[in-house]
C-alpha cells in the first residue's frame, strides 16, 4: 500500500467504519479507581468494566441516561494522559432490568463505562462476589443474583441480559475482545501483519502485544518446510543403499500401452535400473523382482 492509501484507510476506520465496534482498551492490571487509562472516541457500544476502585459509577454515552442535569464544567476527574477531564453531567442510568445506576458521572473522554462496586453494593443494596472467571451480583435480602459479569483481557465486564437498547445505547451490538476484533480485522484486510494492524489500530493494541498474536492460517501458509540436512558420504559397497523414484502416469504411453515408470540407483555403483508399467500398483512386485 502507498503512504498514501495508508493515511486514507486510517481515516476512513477512524470515522464511520470503525463505530458500532469498540475501540481502544483499559489498563488490565490495577484497579481502575482513577479512571485515568481512558481516552475516548465516538459515539460507540462501550461496555460496564467492574471496578472495585472506583467511588462513582462513570460512563461516556450520554444517551445512556434516563435522567440528566448538567455540570457546570467546573468538575473534574483526571484521565490517562494525567490530564483532567471535565464531568459533563450525572444522574441516573438504568443498567439492567435489576440495577439501577444513581449519579452516575458523564465523562465524555472516557472509553470505557466503570461500574463502582462500593456504589452498586450501596445503591442496590446487594453483594459482589469475585471468582477467577466471573464474578455476580447478589441482593442482599434475597439472596437472588441480580447481574453477573465475566472476564475478559484480566477485566470484569458487566454482562447484560436487559434488552433495551436505547438504554444500552448498542443497537444490538455485543461486546467483542480486543483480541478477537485484532482478529477481525486481520482477516478482513486480508492477513497484513500484525504490526501492520498495529499501525492502524494503535487504540486496540494499546494493551495487546503483537507478537503474542497468531493466526493458525498465516502460520500453515506462510510456513516452510524445514530443509533436509545433507548427510555426509559414507563409502559403501554395492546395493548398501537404494534409491528409488516412482514417476507418471504420463500422458504419451509407450507402445505397449506403459504410462509409468520406476527406477531402482546402486549409491555405490549408480547403476540404475528402469521398470516401466501399466499402473503404479505394479510398485511393489516389482520391487520384488528387483530384490531378488
Ligand atoms: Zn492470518
Amino acid at each position: 500500500m502507498r503512504k498514501e492509501q495508508v493515511k486514507e484507510l486510517i481515516r476512513l476506520l477512524n470515522s464511520n467504519f470503525l463505530s458500532g465496534s469498540p475501540s481502544g482498551s483499559v489498563a488490565q492490571t490495577g484497579n481502575l479507581s482513577t479512571p485515568s487509562s481512558l481516552n475516548c472516541t465516538s459515539n460507540m457500544y462501550v461496555p460496564w468494566i467492574i471496578d472495585s476502585g472506583a467511588s462513582n459509577h462513570m460512563t461516556t454515552l450520554s444517551s445512556l441516561f434516563k435522567t440528566y442535569s448538567p455540570c457546570s464544567g467546573s468538575e473534574k476527574i483526571r484521565i490517562a494522559d494525567g490530564t483532567f477531564s471535565t464531568i459533563a453531567g450525572k444522574r441516573d442510568i438504568t443498567l439492567s432490568k435489576n440495577i439501577d445506576l444513581k449519579n452516575v458521572l458523564h465523562v465524555p473522554k472516557l472509553t470505557y463505562n466503570l461500574l463502582s462496586v462500593r456504589k452498586i453494593c450501596t445503591d442496590s443494596h446487594c453483594s459482589v462476589k469475585f471468582f477467577n472467571t466471573h464474578c455476580v451480583f447478589q441482593d442482599r435480602t434475597s439472596g437472588k443474583m441480580i447481574g453477573s459479569a465475566k472476564i475478559m483481557d484480566g477485566l470484569y465486564y458487566f454482562e447484560n441480559n436487559f434488552k433495551n437498547k436505547e438504554a444500552q445505547g448498542l443497537s444490538g451490538m455485543s461486546y467483542v475482545p480486543v483480541r478477537d476484533q485484532i482478529m477481525l480485522w486481520h482477516k478482513r484486510l486480508g492477513h497484513p501483519s500484525f504490526q501492520y494492524l498495529r499501525h492502524l489500530f494503535p487504540n486496540l493494541f494499546k494493551n495487546v502485544d503483537c507478537y503474542s498474536l497468531e493466526c493458525e492460517s498465516c502460520v500453515l501458509a506462510k510456513n516452510q518446510r524445514a530443509h533436509y540436512y545433507s548427510q555426509p558420504y559414507h563409502a559403501s559397497r554395492p546395493f548398501y543403499l537404494i534409491h528409488s523414484d516412482v514417476w507418471g502416469p504420463s500422458k504419451i504411453t509407450t507402445q505397449f500401452g506403459k504410462r509409468w515408470f520406476v527406477t531402482f540407483i546402486d549409491d555405490h555403483t549408480r547403476l540404475c535400473w528402469v521398470y516401466l508399467m501399466h499402473e503404479k500398483s505394479e510398485v511393489p512386485n516389482i520391487f520384488k523382482l528387483f530384490h531378488k
